[in-house]
């Protein structure tokens, strides 16, 4: 059997420059932050859970940004540039995206990135909350990874809040006659979302009983306990690093889902900066 490659790659690679243009809470634990200008109109949207590297001010307070995009030119730039000129760079995912002239706060392109609010130690959740109009931000697109073989019927989307935009994104771009289940652990009822699921989609919201408490253990308990399919199903797993290879473990072993019909990705780790 061909191997999957993991990732869809962009097929043009470049930093772009964008601006913010608003920026509001949206539930108790999100805030969404909007994006746009001109920079952007280099941005080819594609879809499911695209996500990019977001580049903002660093610890002098400006935006110095690296001007090579290969994957390890940034890098090499990024730590030439020494601590305090640095930008602060995390993964973010699209949670929307306006062509020109579709948008709500100009003429621009615009992006939606939804934010889990985590609290003020944690340097991009303490900017998205922060962040006014007019800052200056720069965006490295690193394409797609929810990837359902063409040989699997049914999908199993499972993630915590920090998931659920890519969730949310893979739900609404997947083919209106997918079948599945999304397993989306959040800190708060009201934190649930309209997602645009297909309508076989079954969406299965878990609110902590203690919002701050352990992440992950209610989604992957509610995994352990679903029905799925015995075969033809693809797995989407995304969030905290132990909840991500926990349940990708439980899908290869007790349910025997081959691991190539499996996407996990750790997007955090309890305890540890991704800085
Ligand atoms: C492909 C990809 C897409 C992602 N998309 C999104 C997205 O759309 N929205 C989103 O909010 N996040 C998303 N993330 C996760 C985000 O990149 C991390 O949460 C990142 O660590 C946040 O950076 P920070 O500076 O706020 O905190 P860091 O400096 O990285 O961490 C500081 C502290 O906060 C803790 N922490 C980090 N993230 C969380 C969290 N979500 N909840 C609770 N504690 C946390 C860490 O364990 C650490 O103790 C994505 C990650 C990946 C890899």
């Amino acid at each position: 059997m061909a191997k999957r490659t993991k990732y869809v790659k962009p097929e043009h690679r470049e930093i772009l420059t964008a601006e913010v243009l608003a920026s509001k809470r949206i539930s108790p634990n999100f805030v969404r932050v909007t994006i746009g200008g001109e920079g952007l109109a280099g941005y080819t949207a594609m879809g499911f859970d695209q996500w990019f590297r977001l580049f903002v001010r660093g610890k002098d307070g400006n935006l110095k940004l690296p001007t090579s995009a290969s994957s390890l030119g940034w890098y090499a730039q990024y730590l030439m540039m020494g601590k305090e000129h640095r930008p602060l760079v995390r993964n973010y995912t699209v949670r929307d995206y306006r062509a020109a002239g579709f948008g709500e706060f100009g003429s621009t392109a615009e992006i939606d990135i939804d934010f889990v609010s985590h609290g003020n130690d944690s340097p991009a959740s303490a900017w998205a909350d922060n962040t006014t109009p007019g800052e200056k931000v720069g965006l490295l697109d690193e394409g797609i990874m929810y990837q359902a073989p063409d040989h699997t019927e049914f999908s199993v989307l499972v993630g915590d809040e920090s998931a659920l935009p890519a969730i949310a994104g893979a739900l609404r771009s997947a083919p209106r006659d997918l079948k599945g289940a999304a397993f989306i652990e959040i800190p708060h009822a009201d934190d649930a979302q309209r997602l645009g699921e297909p309508e076989g989609v079954q969406v299965n919201w878990l609110v902590r009983a203690d919002a701050h408490g352990e992440i992950g253990t209610l989604a992957a308990e509610a995994v352990r306990a679903a029905e799925i399919p015995a075969k033809g199903v693809y797995g989407f797993i995304a969030g905290e690093q132990k909840l991500a290879s926990g349940v990708r473990r439980h899908l290869a072993q007790d349910r025997e889902i081959p691991k190539a019909d499996i996407t996990f990705t750790g997007y955090w780790r309890v305890g540890k900066s991704a800085g």
